[in-house]
C-alpha cells in the first residue's frame, strides 16, 4: 500500500485548505517573522498555522510503547542523578574550565547548597527524544528506537503536539477523501501532553500549600511564539483554577523579592508557588549578570522550581554520555531497568583526555560521517556533523575538546509524507523524532507524581540533520502506529 495515500490534485488542495482552517481555528499557531508581516497589522495580530504534516507518519507500535515504558524509570533516574553531588562534582570538574554557561549554573548549584536548600521539593517536566534506527539496507520493520537526548528544561511543544494529534484525528474522521481504508482511528494514539504538563504544575502548586500563590512562567523577552506556552497557562486556569504570571529573568531581578525569613518569592504583589522555566536554557538567555542574579534568586527561593539548577545540570549531554559507561546506570537502578534503558542507547563517547576520549578522537577523524559532535547546549542548531567535525577538531585544544561529546549517528529509515509550512505543501522523504514527556514531582522524601505525559512527533526532511521545529528544520506530526 502506498503511503501517504495518493489523491487527485484537487482533493489534496481541498484537504490542505481543511487542515489549515482546523489548525487556525484550534490554536495550532505561530507568529510569522516580523519581516513577513505587513505593518498595517499591529500588536502581534498576524498568525499562521504551525508547520505540520498533512498525514500522521507511520511509527512501529511496539517501539512507541517501549519508549513510553521507559519514561517513568527515566523520571526517577533523573531525580536520583540530581541528588548525586559526587556525579555533579565529577562532571563539573571537567566542564567548568571549558564551558562558561555550565560553570555559572554550577555556581548557583553550589551557592544554594552551601546556604542550605530551602525548598526540598522539585518538579520535573522532561522529554526523552528518540529516533528510529535501522542498519542501512535493512528492513524498516527492524527499526528500533535510539535515544537522541533527554531534556530537563523548557521541553516545548507539549501543547501544539496535542493539537496536531487532534488535527490528524479530525481529518480522518471528517473527510472521506483523507485516508479511508488506509488509516484506522485506533492507530492514532490519544495525546494528552498539555493536560499532563498543566496537571504536573498544578500538583506542585498544591504541594506548596498557599491557595493565594501563583505560578510563574519564566519567558524570553519579546518571544513571539507563545501559543505552545499559552495553552499550558489556559489549561492551568480552566482545569485547575490556578493563575499564572509570565515574567522575564530581567523582571524577576528588578521586581522579585525574597522574604528574609521564609525565602518566599514575591513579584508584583504575588507570592510564587512554582517557577516554571521556558527560558534560561541557553547562554543567550543570560545577556548580562542580571539574568544570572535572577536565576540565583529563584534558586534560593521557597518556590518549587521546574527545573532546579541540579535538574538542568544532569540534563547535560555529558551526563547522557557518562550513563552509557558500563556499570554507571547500576548505581541508580536495578540491573533489569539498567538493561532496559541501555537498549535504547547508541554509541556515546567522551571527548576528553582519557584513553576513551583519545580513541573517540581517532574514530572521529577516521570516519566523521558516522558521528555527531555535541556541545553542552540545548535548543537546536548547536551540533556538528561530518567533515565539519574534522575542521572543528583541528581548531580545539585537548582541553577545549572535553566540552563536547561524540555520538554515533542514528540512521532513520526514510519514509514519505507531506509537510505543510506557511500554507505550502512540501513533499518528500522524511524522518521523525519521537518525544515522550515525563512528569515527576518529589516532595523531598518521595515521589508524589511519576507519569508518562503524552508524546510529540517532529518530522523533518530526511536529508536535514538537525531537527528543531522552532529553528525551522522540522514540523509537528503525530504517530500512525503500525
Ligand atoms: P538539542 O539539545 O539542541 O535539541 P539534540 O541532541 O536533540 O540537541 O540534537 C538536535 C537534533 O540533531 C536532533 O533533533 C536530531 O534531529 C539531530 N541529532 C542529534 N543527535 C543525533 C544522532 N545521534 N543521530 C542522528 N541525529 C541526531
Ligand atoms: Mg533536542
Amino acid at each position: 500500500m502506498t503511503y501517504p495515500p495518493t489523491q487527485s490534485d484537487s482533493d489534496r488542495q481541498a484537504l490542505l485548505a481543511d487542515a489549515i482552517d482546523w489548525a487556525v481555528a484550534h490554536g495550532l499557531l505561530v507568529r510569522p517573522s516580523p519581516d513577513k508581516v505587513n505593518d498595517q497589522f499591529v500588536n502581534g495580530s498576524v498568525v499562521t498555522h504551525a508547520p505540520f504534516t498533512l498525514y500522521p507518519t507511520p511509527f512501529p507500535r511496539a517501539e512507541f510503547e517501549k519508549a513510553k515504558g521507559l519514561q517513568q524509570p527515566w523520571n526517577t533516574l533523573i531525580h536520583k542523578l540530581s541528588l548525586d553531588d559526587a556525579l555533579i562534582t565529577e562532571v563539573m570538574k571537567e566542564l567548568s574550565d571549558v564551558d562558561d554557561f555550565m560553570r555559572k549554573l554550577y555556581e548557583i548549584y553550589l551557592k544554594t547548597k552551601e546556604e542550605g536548600i530551602i525548598q526540598r521539593a522539585s518538579l520535573g517536566i522532561h522529554r526523552c527524544d528518540y529516533l528510529l534506527h535501522a542498519e542501512p539496507g535493512a528492513d524498516t520493520k527492524s527499526a528500533r528506537i535510539q535515544q537522541v537526548e533527554f531534556n530537563t528544561i523548557a521541553s516545548s511543544f507539549g501543547s501544539l503536539s496535542t493539537c496536531t494529534s487532534q488535527l490528524h484525528r479530525y481529518l480522518l474522521q471528517a473527510s472521506e477523501r483523507y485516508a479511508s481504508g488506509v488509516i484506522n482511528i485506533d492507530q492514532l494514539p490519544e495525546n494528552r501532553s498539555v493536560q499532563a504538563i498543566a496537571g504536573g504544575i498544578a500538583s506542585a502548586w498544591k504541594l506548596y500549600g498557599n491557595p493565594h500563590a501563583r505560578v510563574m512562567m519564566v519567558v524570553q523577552p519579546g518571544e513571539r511564539n507563545v501559543f505552545d506556552q499559552r495553552w499550558i497557562e489556559y489549561n492551568l486556569l480552566e482545569s485547575h483554577g490556578i493563575r499564572l504570571l509570565r515574567r522575564t529573568l530581567e523582571e524577576i531581578e528588578d521586581r522579585g523579592t525574597l522574604d528574609p525569613k521564609t525565602k518566599a518569592l514575591t513579584i508584583d504583589g504575588h507570592e510564587i508557588a512554582v517557577t516554571y522555566f521556558r527560558s534560561g536554557y541557553a547562554p543567550t538567555d543570560y545577556p548580562t549578570s542580571k539574568e544570572w542574579d535572577a536565576r540565583l534568586k529563584v534558586e534560593r527561593s521557597l518556590s518549587i522550581k521546574c527545573p532546579t539548577a541540579a535538574y538542568q545540570i544532569v540534563g547535560a549531554k555529558k551526563i547522557q554520555q557518562l550513563l552509557s559507561v558500563p556499570g554507571r546506570l547500576e548505581r541508580y537502578v536495578d540491573v533489569y531497568t539498567a538493561d532496559l534503558l541501555r537498549e535504547s542507547f547508541t554509541g556515546l563517547y567522551p571527548f576528553d583526555n582519557s584513553p576513551e576520549g583519545q580513541q573517540a578522537y581517532k574514530l572521529a577523524l577516521e570516519d566523521p560521517e558516522r558521528f555527531v559532535m555535541k556541545p553542552q547546549r540545548e535548543g537546536g542548531g548547536n551540533n556538528i556533523y561530518g567533515e565539519e567535525i574534522i575542521d572543528t577538531l583541528k581548531k580545539l585544544t585537548v582541553e577545549e575538546r572535553s566540552a563536547f561529546i561524540l555520538m554515533e549517528l542514528i540512521r532513520s529509515p526514510p519514509l514519505d509524507n507531506l509537510m505543510v509550512r506557511e500554507g505550502k505543501l512540501i513533499e518528500g522523504e522524511v524522518a521523525s523524532e519521537l518525544g515522550i514527556y515525563g512528569i515527576y514531582l518529589n516532595d523531598g522524601e518521595k515521589a508524589i507524581v511519576n507519569e508518562i505525559g503524552g508524546h510529540l512527533l517532529r518530522t523533518k526532511a530526511h536529508a536535514t540533520k538537525e531537527g528543531g521545529v522552532a529553528a525551522g528544520f522540522a514540523v509537528i506530526d503525530s504517530p500512525l502506529l503500525v
